[in-house]
């Protein structure tokens, strides 16, 4: 497949690459370095992202290049990093482009004219160095730190399952190239808006505990009261799965229209994917999301009742 992406962006001139609204670190580390690797190959590249780049990567190198909009500009193709659908994107126009979907979640879907779609790797950053490499661009420092930081935040720093000796080995290549990995670590994990801590006090004093499940829930109103913008929730589930015994933990974020956005991580003995997956959202094992209506309670309850039954198919994770 990797082959068959080069020889279709060979035979074209000028791209978009993009990836999902909201972007995390992956979606933006991996569009930034794709979109430069490209322009190395002699391309038109531009990053165009629904949400723009949220303020924890605008240290990245490129990301003053990244354009915000709500459609994309006549092209050749568009590539999609980190999508399971055109719609993931948010963006218009994307319907009569020629579509190279790129992507590493086990919920990937065949919805481009080419999909190279990789589930073995924990980023889908590694899919683009890897194009960097066939292709024969060589990986400066800066295309580096846009791969590491988009390794490192989807690994969880490294510590999800399902990091390796392999991922490391695709961390050092990239130390060696350039990246510098205290610094990405600093712009990633101390960079935090003061409304994002605030935020996260708030939704702290409201955590719920059940068996090996924790929840905890952000309001519009307490977003508004603090100032905190929609990616200062990025992370904030992962507080709750810190405590010992809790093997997933969910965020429940309120959306302008009532409906909720939903974060789900595991440790690992309970797959969250397919409970994503069952409301229409997707992801992975360890990491997965989705959208559902309100009120929150309900939201809740049935979130919760679809993790009980995924947990019962592992009879252990509730009685630990
Ligand atoms: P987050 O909780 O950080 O929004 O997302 C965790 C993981 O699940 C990410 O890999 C993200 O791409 C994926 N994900 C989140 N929401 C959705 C969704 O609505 N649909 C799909 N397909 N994947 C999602």
């Amino acid at each position: 497949m990797l082959d068959r992406v080069l020889q279709e962006i060979r035979a074209r001139q000028r791209f978009v690459v993009t990836s999902h609204a909201r972007p995390d670190g992956d979606g933006i580390g991996s569009a930034l370095a794709c979109g430069q690797i490209l322009r190395v190959m002699g391309k038109d590249a531009e990053v165009v992202m629904h949400d723009g780049v949220p303020r924890i990567y605008q240290n990245l190198p490129f990301a003053d290049r990244a354009i915000q909009a709500d459609a994309v500009p006549p092209t050749d193709a568009v590539i999609l990093l980190e999508c399971d659908s055109i719609k993931r994107t948010l963006l218009e126009g994307l319907e009569d482009s020629f579509l190279i979907n790129i992507d590493h979640h086990v919920s990937g879907r065949d919805f481009g004219h080419i999909n190279w779609i990789d589930s073995t790797v924990m980023a889908t950053a590694e899919l683009v160095y890897r194009l960097a490499r066939r292709a024969c661009v060589p990986v400066d420092a800066h295309i580096a730190t846009c791969l590491y930081t988009a390794l490192m935040t989807d690994t969880g720093s490294f510590m999800f399952a399902g990091t390796n000796e392999h991922t490391f080995t695709v961390a050092r290549e990239l130390v060696l190239a350039g990246a510098d990995p205290a610094l990405c670590a600093r712009h990633i994990y101390f960079g935090h808006s003061t409304a994002k801590l605030r935020l996260l006090g708030a939704a702290l004093s409201n955590l719920h505990r059940e068996g090996p499940l924790a929840w905890i829930w952000a309001t519009q109103e307490q977003m508004q009261r603090f100032g905190a913008r929609e990616e200062d929730c990025e992370g904030l589930v992962n507080y709750a799965l810190s405590i010992g015994d809790v093997q997933v933990a969910i965020f429940f974020r309120e959306l302008p229209d009532q409906r909720y956005r939903v974060s789900l991580r595991s440790k690992g003995e309970i797959n969250v994917s397919t409970v994503a997956e069952h409301f229409g959202g997707g992801g992975h094992k360890c990491a997965s999301g989705c959208s559902l209506d309100g009120p929150l309670a309900i939201a809740v309850a049935k979130v919760v009742e679809q993790l009980r039954s995924e947990a019962a198919t592992n009879t252990n994770a509730f009685t630990r």
